[in-house]
C-alpha cells in the first residue's frame, strides 16, 4: 500500500453533528429511556415504510423473538428459515425453544429460494422466516403466496433492508409495509442507518403490536411513560412474562435524524453500487450481483463472486495489503459450533448453494462517505488481485479462521 493512499474500510456509519445535537437534546431533557422520542421515531418509521404499526427495540435479534413469539412459535415447533443468514436469524428461533428447519437458497441469488420452502413443511410449521440477504430483497410475492396457500405466517428478518423497496401489484413498496405478517430491522452500525443499537418490528395487525408493546416492557400493563404523565396513581399489572427490550430515547432521537438521512443514503449507495457493476463487469470470472426486475436494493452489502478455482481468502488477502477491507460472503449458521449439535435444527433440502456462497462471495467496500475515486481503486485493485491469484503470482494462504466482524 502506498504511503499516500488512505484504507477503505468496508463499512462506515454516517453520524454528524445532528445526530450528537440529538442525543445532547435528550440528555438534557431528563427522560432518557423509552419515552417520548421513541414515539415519535415509531411513527416516523411507520409512515417511512408505510405501516399502520411499528415498535421499536433494543436490537433485530429481540424483534425476531418478539415476532416469532406473537405469531405462536413455542416448544418444539419449526421455523422455516436459511442458514445461510447472520447466526441472529436461527437463534431468535431457538430462543421459543423451536427448531430452526434450513432451506437452501436460489441458484443466482443469496435469498430463500420460494422453490424449496414447500419441501420444508410439515405440520409442526408454525412460520416462514424469510431474508433480505444483504439489503436485496427476496422473492416475497412467492413466499407470501405459499404462506397464504398452507395458513403459515411469514415473518421477514429486514434486518439490512431499510430502504430497500419491491414491486407490488405495480407498485414500489417499501419493505416492512409489511408484505409479510411483521418485519423487523436493525438498527446496528453494519447497516445503513444505526441508532448505535436497535431495532424495529413493522405490523398491520394491532394485535401483534399490542403484544410486541407488552413484553418489550417485563409483561408491564401501564408504560413508565403513562405513569409518569399521570394525576391519578397508577398501579401496573404484570400477568405474562415479558422481556427487557426497550429501545431508549438516546438511541431513538439518533434514529430519527438517520431516518431523514435514508433517502439520500440509499440514492448515494444505489449510485456506487451501479458504478462497481459497470467497473467490475469488465472482470473476466467474476459475477457481479443482480437486482431483479421487481426489487430495489438499498445496497447494504455489495457482494461479488469468484470463480471456482479462485482462492478466497488470497484475493481478500491482496486487497487488504493494498489498503482494501472486505468481508468474506454470508456465514452457514448450520456450520458454526452452536448448531453442531444435531437436534439445534433440521436441513430440509441440500445446503450446498449456501455453503458454495460463503466460500466464494466476498463483501466489497460501500459506504456513503466513499468517493467515485474509492470505488474506482477497489475495482482496479480486485482486477489485479484476481490476476495476480489466477496466475499463482500470489500463493495460497495457509488455512485459518477468519475472524468476523
Ligand atoms: C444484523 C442482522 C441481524 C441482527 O441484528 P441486531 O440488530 O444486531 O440484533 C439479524 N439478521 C440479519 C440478517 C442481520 O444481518
Amino acid at each position: 500500500m502506498s504511503s499516500s493512499q488512505s484504507t477503505i474500510p468496508v463499512a462506515k456509519p454516517v453520524l454528524g453533528e445532528e445526530e450528537a445535537e440529538a442525543a445532547r437534546r435528550v440528555i438534557l431533557s431528563g427522560w432518557v429511556t423509552q419515552g417520548p422520542e421513541v414515539a415519535a421515531f415509531e411513527k416516523e418509521f411507520a409512515a417511512f415504510v408505510g405501516t399502520e404499526h411499528a415498535c421499536a427495540v433494543s436490537n433485530c435479534t429481540t424483534a425476531l423473538h418478539l415476532a416469532l413469539m406473537a405469531v405462536g412459535v413455542g416448544s418444539g415447533d419449526e421455523v422455516i428459515t436459511v442458514s445461510h443468514s447472520f447466526i441472529a436469524t436461527a437463534n431468535a428461533v431457538r430462543y421459543c425453544d423451536a427448531v430452526p428447519v434450513f432451506v437452501d437458497i436460489e441458484a443466482d441469488g443469496y435469498n430463500i429460494d420460494p422453490g424449496l420452502i414447500e419441501t420444508a413443511i410439515t405440520p409442526r410449521t408454525k412460520a416462514i422466516l424469510c431474508v433480505h440477504q444483504l439489503g436485496m430483497p427476496c422473492d416475497l410475492r412467492s413466499i407470501v403466496e405459499i404462506g397464504k396457500r398452507h395458513s403459515i405466517p411469514v415473518i421477514e428478518d429486514a434486518a439490512c433492508a431499510t430502504g430497500s423497496e419491491i414491486l407490488w401489484k405495480g407498485r414500489w413498496e417499501k419493505i416492512g409495509k409489511p408484505h409479510g405478517d411483521i418485519a423487523c430491522f436493525s438498527f446496528h452500525p453494519r447497516k445503513v442507518v444505526t441508532t448505535g443499537d436497535g431495532g424495529m418490528l413493522t405490523t398491520a395487525n394491532p394485535d401483534y403490536d399490542r403484544k410486541f408493546r407488552l413484553w418489550r416492557q417485563h409483561g408491564m400493563s401501564v408504560t413508565d411513560a403513562v405513569r409518569h404523565g399521570s394525576k391519578q396513581v397508577i398501579f401496573e399489572d404484570y400477568d405474562e412474562l415479558g422481556y427487557n427490550y426497550r429501545m431508549t430515547d438516546l438511541q431513538a432521537a439518533v434514529g430519527r435524524v438517520q431516518l431523514r438521512r435514508l433517502p439520500e443514503l440509499v440514492a448515494q449507495r444505489r449510485k456506487f453500487a451501479l458504478q462497481y457493476c459497470e467497473g467490475l463487469s469488465t472482470i473476466p470470472g467474476l459475477s457481479i450481483p443482480a437486482e431483479p426486475a421487481w426489487a430495489r436494493s438499498n445496497w447494504q452489502s455489495f457482494c461479488v463472486r469468484l470463480s471456482d478455482e479462485i482462492d478466497q481468502r488470497a484475493v481478500m488477502q491482496a486487497l487488504l495489503d493494498q489498503g482494501i477491507s472486505t468481508r468474506r460472503g454470508v456465514m452457514n449458521i448450520h456450520l458454526e459450533g452452536a448448531y453442531c449439535d444435531q437436534s439445534s435444527h433440521r436441513a430440509a433440502t441440500s445446503l450446498a448453494r449456501s455453503i458454495s456462497a460463503q466460500q466464494q462471495t466476498i463483501i466489497l467496500p460501500l459506504y456513503a462517505q466513499m468517493t467515485e475515486v474509492d470505488i474506482v481503486r477497489v475495482v482496479e485493485a480486485l482486477r489485479q488481485a484476481l490476476a495476480d491469484v489466477s496466475t499463482g503470482r500470489v500463493v495460497r494462504q495457509p488455512e485459518q479462521d477468519v475472524v468476523h466482524a
